[in-house]
């Protein structure tokens, strides 16, 4: 399983660590002091476990400046069964996961018994240029670069630069 390591600035690595979603009561013990109306950032750490904060935290605050299994932001519901995730991106410029980073993401929310979607709800595909280095997000299947024109690659390749 991919590790991704933060590839943003040094200055957004402090703040205070999500919270580790360990198993269904830690989740309900968190989300009843949270603002559930929000979105909120997650990240999954190497352990496989959910990694909760709000949404204005930084991706690489909330995993203590760790290596991560995936992290985007996430919205959470709640209908007669109990909590549930009502959508989840991989939207972190921190970390910029693939898309193949959910199976992981997955992972963590069935440890805390959280039903999902089976899927990415809103799925950003991150590349870096091979020519200017530059991080791109890919809009509407066009593989060039924002910034320099240069064809980005079919892969994911942010970990090089
Ligand atoms: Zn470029």
């Amino acid at each position: 399983m991919r590790l991704y390591r933060y590839v943003g600035p040094a200055e957004l690595m402090g703040g205070p660590a999500g919270a580790a979603m360990v198993s269904p009561a830690a989740f309900e013990r968190w989300i009843a002091r949270a603002d559930a109306s929000e979105p909120f950032t997650y990240v999954v750490d190497r352990h496989g476990y959910l990694l909760l904060a709000p949404r204005q935290c930084e991706h690489v605050a909330c995993a203590g400046g760790s290596r991560v299994r995936g992290a985007g932001e996430v919205t959470f519901a709640r209908d007669a069964d109990g909590w549930f995730v009502r959508t989840v991106s991989n939207q972190s410029t921190g970390y910029c996961p693939d898309v193949t980073s959910w199976p992981a993401v997955a992972a963590a929310f069935e440890r805390a018994a959280l039903r999902h979607p089976g899927r990415f709800s809103d799925e950003l595909t991150f590349r870096r240029c091979p020519g200017c280095t530059e991080l791109n997000v890919v809009k509407d299947g066009d593989f060039a670069c924002t910034y320099c024109g240069t064809a980005l690659p079919a892969r994911w390749n942010v970990d090089r630069g």
